[in-house]
Order: C-alpha cells, then structure tokens, then sequence
C-alpha cells in the first residue's frame, strides 16, 4: 500500500511545492505548506503574519513556537485524517522532533520522507525567476542566499534524522516536472 503520510524535504526551489501538487492530486491528501499559510497570515494581517513578515523578508526562519503551531493544529483537523502531504515543514530539529511526538501520540507517523536533491546554482537560477514571476519579496539575490544558508544550517541535518529514522528516500530532483514526479512515485511505491 503507497504512503499517505509523507514529508518533502529540499532547498528553497527544490521544487517542493510543484511536486507536493502532483503528489497531492494523486493521493488525495492534504498539502500543508507552513509557507504558503505564512504569507495567507501576511496578507490578512494578523498578529502571526505581522510578526512573520520581517523575518520572512530576511530568508530567515519564523521561531519554531510559531510554525510548530500552525503545523499541529492545520493537521489536527479532520480532514488530515485521510494523509497529507508536508512542503516546508519540519524545517529544524525542534520541528522534526515536536511532528515526530505529535504524529506519535495520534498512532498516525510519517511513513516517508522525500528528499529531492538539486544542483544549488541551477535552483539559485530557478528561484530569481520565479521572483519575476511571483514577485516574491523573498526571492532577490540576497535573500536567497540567505535562504540557501539556512536550508544548509538547520534543514539539511535532517536527512540524517529521517535516514535514521528509516524513512529517508533521496530522489533526483533536476529534470522536468514530469520526470521528477515518476521518481517520487518510485520512491513511494518502494517504500
Ligand atoms: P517557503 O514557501 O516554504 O519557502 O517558506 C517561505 C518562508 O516562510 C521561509 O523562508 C521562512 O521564513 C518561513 N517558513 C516557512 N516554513 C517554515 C518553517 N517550517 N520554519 C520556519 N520558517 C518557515
């Protein structure tokens, strides 16, 4: 039986977020995207997006207080029963650990973990064009070096917990959509 549970793990442009789309649609489960209900608070102003915004702006990381917050209760909700799928979040060893005992005390644990591995200087490139496109105001030069620093920092260690956990499958994640996707499958279908 393929996994529900899943997290995608990569640098900032990695392509997590198209893939957690493809993977969604699949498997009907939710997506939850600590990033994308960041900016939602951003842009209603509340008092989590007021204090996000800056830190947001910078490439550096909203307090895990904050984030492991809005994880738990978005997946406390009904509705994550089904499976979902995680994009951005964990994104430190705090969060990974807080998931872990959260996930553990309901009996549903993550039952994969995807890592998609790219070229950092062609994800740089992905990311500035993307800024066009979106107008991110995360995405100029600087900050994105900045985001790549911290994804190195605090994000990249947790491979190694996700390997010694088991769950680890590490995927190619240059190509196309279409092609990254069929490895993910294979992953999911192998694991
Ligand atoms: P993303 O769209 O996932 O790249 O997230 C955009 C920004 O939101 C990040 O650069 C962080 O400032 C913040 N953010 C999103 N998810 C997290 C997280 N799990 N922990 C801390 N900050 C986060």
């Amino acid at each position: 039986m393929s996994a529900t549970r899943i997290l995608l793990l990569g640098a900032p442009g990695a392509g997590k977020g198209t893939q957690a789309s493809a993977l969604i649609k699949r498997l009907g489960v939710l997506h939850v995207s600590t990033g994308d209900m960041l900016r939602k608070a951003v842009a209603e102003g509340t008092e989590i997006g007021l204090k996000a915004k800056a830190i947001m702006d910078s490439g550096k990381l909203v307090s895990d207080e904050i984030v492991i917050a809005i994880a738990e209760e978005r997946l406390a909700q009904p509705d994550a029963a089904n499976g979902f799928v995680l994009d951005g979040f964990p994104r430190t060893r705090a969060q990974a650990e807080a998931l872990a005992s959260m996930l553990d005390k309901n009996g549903t644990p993550l039952e994969r973990c995807v890592a998609l591995t790219v070229d950092i200087d062609a994800v740089v490139e992905r990311l500035l064009k993307r800024a066009e496109l979106e107008g991110r105001a995360d995405d100029n030069e600087e900050t994105i070096r900045e985001r790549m620093r911290v994804y190195d920092a605090q994000t990249a260690p947790l491979l190694e917990f996700y390997k010694i956990a088991g769950l680890l499958s590490e995927v190619d994640g240059m190509g196309t959509v279409e092609e990254v996707s069929a490895r993910v499958e294979t992953a999911l279908a192998d694991s």
